[in-house]
């Protein structure tokens, strides 16, 4: 079975006997991929949705597969909310959550109600249309996040039914402690966010360079298929693109810091550079905003990002502009 780098049909699609991807276009902020494992006798899932809903339709359309080989372990990639907020559905005896413990102990910075109370309350202003657009589509009620179960360091062998899921600690890079999932019989790597194809990545984390070496990783496994966290199914192209990315951005803030530039400034004049560069048809261009704060941190130690709050309304106002342009 070949299947084509590109692929983005919403919901199951087979990309090695008995391993699926599930995608969820388009990709842009909280619709994300995750994946199903089937093998003898039980499943494991890689990552849960944003939503409650969304993840009752997945574990329906994988219910086929599910019924007699049940889901034993799932894995979170890393513990933004689009990757794990559907965990409760599949909790039951004897099921393992496991993620590393960098990201278990993010796990609950961000509050699926915190996200709720944020979605309720907003106006017309730029935030509001902002994080009404971001996460607008989906219903953060009634989320209570069961306990990770296993939290590894470094790496973690997992055996699904006898088929070999290898877990990678790569972060951190785009949160605290991200995970990929790696099929060395199958060839397929299911990379969370870690790979954001067709669509800016979002770096809170970093640093820069963590991201990059996690790319390398990538690269090296050479895989035959690869589920991104967001966007079509890709292989190494689409990994090195998005290494050139952040090669690209990580060369013009660290020369716009070495020139004096302020922060706000640069933002803008790096954000005019992507204007003529490949990346600029992505989606989510807004996040330059974080990534570039992001590798400022690396640079001057003494600078913290701002709050939550600050960021999204930079990146609001970044998104309100290019939309009027448009
Ligand atoms: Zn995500």
């Amino acid at each position: 079975m070949s299947v084509t780098a590109g692929v983005f049909a919403k919901g199951l699609v087979e990309v090695a006997d008995g391993v699926f991807a599930y995608l969820q276009p388009d990709g842009t902020w909280g619709w994300s991929n995750a994946g199903l494992i089937v093998g003898e006798g039980e499943s494991a899932l890689v990552d849960t949705l944003f939503d409650l809903r969304l993840t009752q339709q997945m574990l329906d359309e994988m219910a086929p597969h599910t019924s007699r080989q049940p889901i034993a372990n799932v894995v979170n990639t890393h513990a933004n909310g689009d990757h794990c907020y559907g965990n409760q559905l599949v909790a039951a005896p004897g099921v393992d959550f496991i993620t590393s413990a960098s990201a278990m102990a993010e796990m609950d910075e961000v509050p699926p109600a915190l996200l709720a109370a944020l979605t309720e309350g907003v106006g017309d202003d730029a935030l509001g249309r902002y994080i009404t657009h971001a996460f607008g589509s989906f219903d953060f009620n009634g989320i209570e996040m069961p306990d990770v179960t296993v939290g590894f360091t470094d790496r973690h062998e997992l055996d699904a039914g006898g088929r070999q899921i290898d877990l990678l600690e790569v972060g951190p890079a785009h949160t605290g402690g991200d995970v990929l999932a790696w099929l060395p019989e199958e060839r397929v790597l299911f990379a969370g966010d870690i790979l954001f194809i067709e669509g800016t990545p979002i770096m809170w984390a970093g640093p820069v360079s963590g991201w990059i070496a996690a790319l390398d990783t990538i690269i090296d496994f050479d895989p035959s298929v690869i589920v991104p966290g967001h966007g079509p199914l890709t292989d190494l192209d689409g990994v090195r693109s998005l290494r050139g990315y952040f090669e690209l951005v990580d060369r013009l803030t660290t020369e716009r810091h070495a020139g004096g530039m302020a922060l706000d400034d640069a933002i803008r004049d790096i954000d005019d550079h992507i204007d003529d560069s490949p990346f600029c048809e992505w989606s989510d261009r807004e996040r330059i905003v974080v990534n570039v704060q992001t590798i400022w941190r690396g640079l001057e130690p003494t600078f913290t990002n701002p709050d939550v709050l600050t960021t999204f309304q930079m990146m609001a106002d970044n998104y309100v502009a290019r939309e009027e342009k448009a």
